[in-house]
């Protein structure tokens, strides 16, 4: 099997490096790739969310499966236009990307399975802001409408923050998501889909804040572990047919049937699970702990949920320990990052380049926000943990800065999911 990924951050090193282990796989090529994917898959150049370019691309190279991994190609219909291609295709149709690609779709979605979510109001005018939000909080949650990379989000005590906000996203033409507060401890459940059949992964937990201890401004993520010793399997059970499964019912029905990775962003309650948001690929930097755990051939998987036949697979294996994974950020992330630092290390296992890539003279530079996933593994979180930072160490990035607490609450069994 030939196979291309489409993306260039950490989450495609991950899904690369678990396919190119796979024995089936005869070629693997990322485009467009970075340094750390070019050690183990072909660098091919396409602009991602341009469904033309890409599927020329596949045709081209031969690929028998393309794996789609960021949302704006999925939202711009790129899945469409392989599949148009007659290529089988990990993503889902840009229809059945709306889940993530419109909240007001998600929120209506979610509404008509009857999944728990968060109540909400849209707005869109400054003259209906205030009344809104007297309308909710404290606690205010004040959301981009659109896709946002996870930095749109606001959540304050303080309401002047939250007019600010939503005011700030106005002025920027994007209408505002008022929602209700949530209050739980967040879990990110990635399901296989392939139009009606779910397959959960393990659950994972990410790390949204750039600080230590939850604090700054929240950022596209900055480390992760799985599994989660504070959900069980029963739990997960509970969420699949619950949540899950009514929604890619809702979505069957609305004749946009959901092929790909459907992850169910979720707050465990003290009423039980309820969505935080819905995502229409794999999550980053979630999906480099997911990947190191999974025993299973990921291309099979990846291949039997594209072309129908999740039913017929047996039960996903994983490894039973435990993993961490760490970012390292460049300066000024989540603001105007830095970049063209030159990086040391970023060939050792268990370093996942984001945003890096290989100068003239060859040196390794950061090139965005997120510059190195560093996943450790081991039989417990507390060794995984181990195993991460000790990683962390070794690898060498002018002005970086990563947070030094992830999965430390979890490690010392200090989190519980409410009863
Ligand atoms: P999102 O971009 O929707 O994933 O939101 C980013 C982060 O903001 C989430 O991971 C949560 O930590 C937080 N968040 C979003 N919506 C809510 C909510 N309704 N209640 C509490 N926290 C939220």
């Amino acid at each position: 099997m030939r196979v291309l990924v489409i993306g260039s951050g950490a989450r495609e090193h991950a899904i690369a490096l678990a396919v190119s282990g796979d024995a089936g796989v005869t070629a693997l090529a990322c485009a467009p790739g970075n340094a750390g994917t070019a050690a183990v898959a072909e660098q091919l150049g396409v602009e991602p969310a341009d469904p033309a370019a890409v599927a020329a691309l596949a045709k081209e190279w031969r690929a028998d499966l393309v794996v789609i991994g960021p949302e704006v190609p999925l939202v711009a219909g790129v899945a469409d236009a392989v599949r148009e291609a007659g290529i089988a295709c990990f993503g889902p149709s840009a229809a059945a990307a709306r889940i993530e690609g419109s909240k007001a779709f998600a929120k209506d979605v979610m509404s008509a399975a009857g999944v728990p979510t968060a109540r909400s109001e849209v707005v869109d005018t400054p003259a209906r802001l205030d009344a809104a939000l007297q309308r909710f909080g404290p606690t205010w949650v004040v959301k981009d409408d659109g896709l946002a990379a996870g930095k749109g989000v606001v959540v304050t005590e303080d309401i002047e923050v939250a007019r600010k906000h939503a005011l700030m996203l106005l002025d920027g033409g994007h209408p505002v998501l008022l929602e209700s507060f949530l209050d739980g401890p967040e879990a990110s459940l990635f399901c296989f889909v392939d139009g009606r059949t779910v397959v959960p992964m393990l659950p994972a937990q990410d790390f949204k804040r750039v600080g230590d201890g939850g604090t700054g401004p929240n950022t596209g993520g900055m480390g992760a572990y799985a599994p989660l010793p504070w959900v069980s399997e029963d739990l997960v059970n509970d969420v699949v047919a619950r949540i899950v499964q009514p929604v890619v019912d809702e979505l069957d029905a609305r004749g946009c049937s959901f092929s790909g990775l459907l992850y169910a962003g979720l707050a465990l309650t003290s009423d039980g699970p309820q969505v935080i948001e819905f995502n229409c690929r794999f999550g980053d930097p979630e999906t480099q702990v997911v990947l190191a755990l999974l025993r299973t051939s990921l291309a099979e998987v990846l291949k039997a949920t594209a072309t129908g036949r999740l039913a017929e697979l047996p039960p996903l294996e994983w490894s039973g320990g435990a993993a961490v994974t760490v970012v390292i950020a460049a300066d000024g992330y989540p603001g105007k990052p830095r970049t063209g630092d030159v990086i040391t290390g970023g060939e050792i296992e268990g370093v996942l380049h984001a945003g890096t890539r290989r100068r003239e003279d060859g040196a390794v530079v950061s090139s965005g926000g997120r510059v190195l996933s560093v996943v450790g593994t081991g039989k417990t979180l507390k060794s995984a943990r181990k195993h991460a930072y000790e990683t962390v160490e070794r690898v060498h990035l002018a002005g970086s800065h990563h947070r030094t607490d992830i999965a430390l609450r979890a490690a010392n069994g200090e989190v519980a999911a409410p009863a």
